[in-house]
């Protein structure tokens, strides 16, 4: 189903000067396509010269390019200038939209600039990347220069970039962010989102460019709920920031909010993480289902803060927003201390971590860890507390399996001694596997 698509297409020279489209299916499930086309562009006329033979090159044939979606709205264009283009919802070459790949009617903007008195035969090829389950890392917190960040929006993608990132949420304190005013940056999928920023909570509103219509601010529980109400019918994806921050943190009642995340771990690892992580493993041991997420709340460097610090690490099918925003709420995520931190594969049967399966029929989880340093400790955290499955005794990459002897959720931690001297800390924490009744 993801075979190249080639077109040969003959231009006669009765249709130079003229536009026309040549149409193209293309098929459902893709992440990107890419379209290259060739044609001879000039010929060589040569002409013996007394001691030599000169070749006078003429550019005979110019035939430009532009692409036209399902919708018929125009992507790009970009006359004969290049000779491959590249589309996603995430990202398009210079001169075209990102467009997600929708499946239907495509249609190639022919351009008959110039034409050879015999026409020009022109080869087109699309070729497809197919959606696939991959692992993804990213930021989903950082502040900007529209708050009390000190970079732009693109030197954090730059950063992101060098760090090793895929993805990074723009998320200033009550300041909407469209998709529009996002730079492009190859690699690198910008988030739109928000952190609506009240006395009473803090919460980020991801991967939608106007998650209300009324100011940010409100004296009411009403107020809050018409606000995050608001905000998931426009398909954001409400998370609950940093619940014990001293300076701002969470004075609803958790259960109050209509929420799809909980930011467990903001920022370097301390005392109102580990407070966060408690309050989730409550819910959790109370049978909620509560995915998690990771920010490094970026504002600048300092020895403590940097972007990806925390990284969320996501499996997702694509690296579109909606990709990346439809594993968070589907809990296909672990969090690790930075992009660089150790790897995690969880699966139970055909499930992987933030699923749901019968425990009648499946009882037996997987679990995979590389990047682990010696002296690491990996441990399955279920309800009734946690299983050490390993203290690393070298450098390297770890299996197992682990049976749950009854119904219930189960995640890995892996604990690392950052500092000599001080108390091991999280390096990772994964979101559960659920093993229902
Ligand atoms: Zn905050
Ligand atoms: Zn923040």
């Amino acid at each position: 189903m993801s075979q190249p698509i080639t077109i040969s297409l003959f231009i006669r020279k009765e249709q130079e000067g003229t536009y026309f489209t040549q149409p193209f299916h293309l098929p459902e499930g893709m992440e990107s396509f890419t379209l290259t086309y060739r044609y001879p562009r000039s010929t060589g006329e040569k002409t013996g010269l007394p001691g030599g033979l000169f070749t006078n090159r003429q550019n005979v044939n110019t035939i430009d390019l532009g692409l036209i979606a399902p919708d018929g709205t125009q992507v790009g264009a970009s006359g004969s200038d290049k000779n491959e283009i590249t589309i996603s919802a995430a990202w398009a070459t210079p001169g075209y939209q990102p467009h997600e790949p929708v499946p239907g009617e495509w249609q190639i903007l022919v351009g008959a600039y110039k034409v050879a008195p015999d026409g020009v035969n022109v080869e087109y090829e699309i070729t497809f990347v197919p959606e696939k389950v991959r692992l993804l890392k990213g930021d989903l917190h950082t502040h900007t220069l529209a708050s009390d960040g000190v970079h732009t929006v693109e030197e954090l993608g730059w950063k992101a970039q060098r760090h090793g990132l895929d993805f990074v949420a723009i998320t200033d304190h009550n300041q909407m962010v469209t998709s529009d005013a996002l730079p492009r940056i190859h690699g690198v999928t910008f988030i739109p989102g928000i952190e609506w920023t009240h006395y009473m909570c803090h919460a980020n509103f991801l991967g939608c460019a106007k998650p209300y219509d009324a100011p940010f601010a409100t004296n009411s529980l009403e107020g809050t709920l018409e606000r995050f109400q608001s905000a998931r019918e426009r398909g954001a994806l409400v998370v609950i920031n940093h619940p014990f921050e001293e300076v701002a943190k969470l004075s609803y009642d958790i259960n109050s909010l209509p929420f799809d995340c909980l930011e467990v771990w903001n920022g370097p690892m301390r005392e109102s993480n580990l407070k966060a992580l408690k309050l989730w493993h409550s819910m959790l041991s109370a049978g909620k289902k509560v995915p998690i997420t990771g920010g490094s709340d970026y504002h600048r460097d300092t020895p403590f803060i940097f972007l990806g610090g925390p990284t969320t690490c996501v499996y997702a099918r694509s690296q579109s927003v909606k990709g990346i925003l439809d594993a968070l709420r589907q809990g296909h995520a672990y969090i690790t201390f930075a992009p660089s931190g150790p790897s995690l594969g969880l699966t139970a049967g055909d499930a992987m971590l933030g699923d749901s399966v019968r425990w009648t029929e499946v009882k037996e989880m997987q679990v995979a860890v590389n990047g682990l340093l010696a002296g690491d400790v990996v441990k399955v955290v279920t309800a009734s507390g946690g299983d050490v499955l390993l203290q690393a005794p070298a450098d390297g990459s770890f299996e197992a399996a682990y049976t749950m002897l009854q119904p219930g959720f189960a995640r890995v931690e892996v604990y690392r001694a950052f500092l000599p001297g001080l108390p091991m800390l999280p390096a990772l924490i994964s979101n559960p596997v659920y093993f229902d009744p």
